[in-house]
């Protein structure tokens, strides 16, 4: 049941996702000869594929990669600690696990099925361990495999989010 769940919200959300990549494919920059490089450390196939687009003003900074569309948020309400720098690496991380799990669908696949198998598993099994839904999301999100690997590569740090 919960392979066909996500599987089902994987494909659903391609055609979103193909969107938003279109958008940062047409209005984003090309990485610098620097972050090619970095990219390659962090086991990016293709970086002169990448395209990258800043949105909005102030310090803290959050992202999303959008397959080879990485954009990168800017905000002034939240204390935010990371660089843009950092940050672009952590993205850059999600951009070689869509080259190696094989695509959009594939990535969103693999990443739903780590987030709903916690969100699953915790309030399946009924025995007091959910935290509430959008907390047990949250906690299925940091405890992705696929986030920890973002993480521990770019040395980006766990959000801060009130449980
Ligand atoms: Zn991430």
């Amino acid at each position: 049941m919960k392979k066909i769940v996500v599987k089902g919200l994987a494909w659903v959300s391609v055609p979103f996702l193909w969107i938003g990549e279109t958008a940062v494919l047409l209005f984003g920059r090309k990485l610098t000869e620097e972050e090619c490089k970095t990219a390659k450390r962090l086991r990016v196939k293709s970086p002169e594929k990448v395209r990258v687009l800043c949105l909005g003003r102030g310090n803290a900074v959050g992202g999303v990669t959008l397959h080879r569309g990485i954009a990168l948020f800017r905000r002034r309400d939240i204390g935010g600690d990371h660089t843009l720098d950092a940050y672009l690496k952590h993205e850059l991380v999600h951009v070689g696990q869509y080259e190696r799990l094989g695509g959009r669908a594939a990535f969103l696949q693999e990443y739903y099925d780590q987030i709903f198998g916690y969100v699953w598993q915790v309030r399946g099994e009924g025995k007091g361990r959910s935290h509430g839904l959008s907390c047990d999301f949250f906690l299925g999100y940091i405890n992705a495999p696929l986030e920890i690997e973002a993480r521990k590569l770019s040395g980006t740090r766990i959000p801060r989010y009130d449980c």
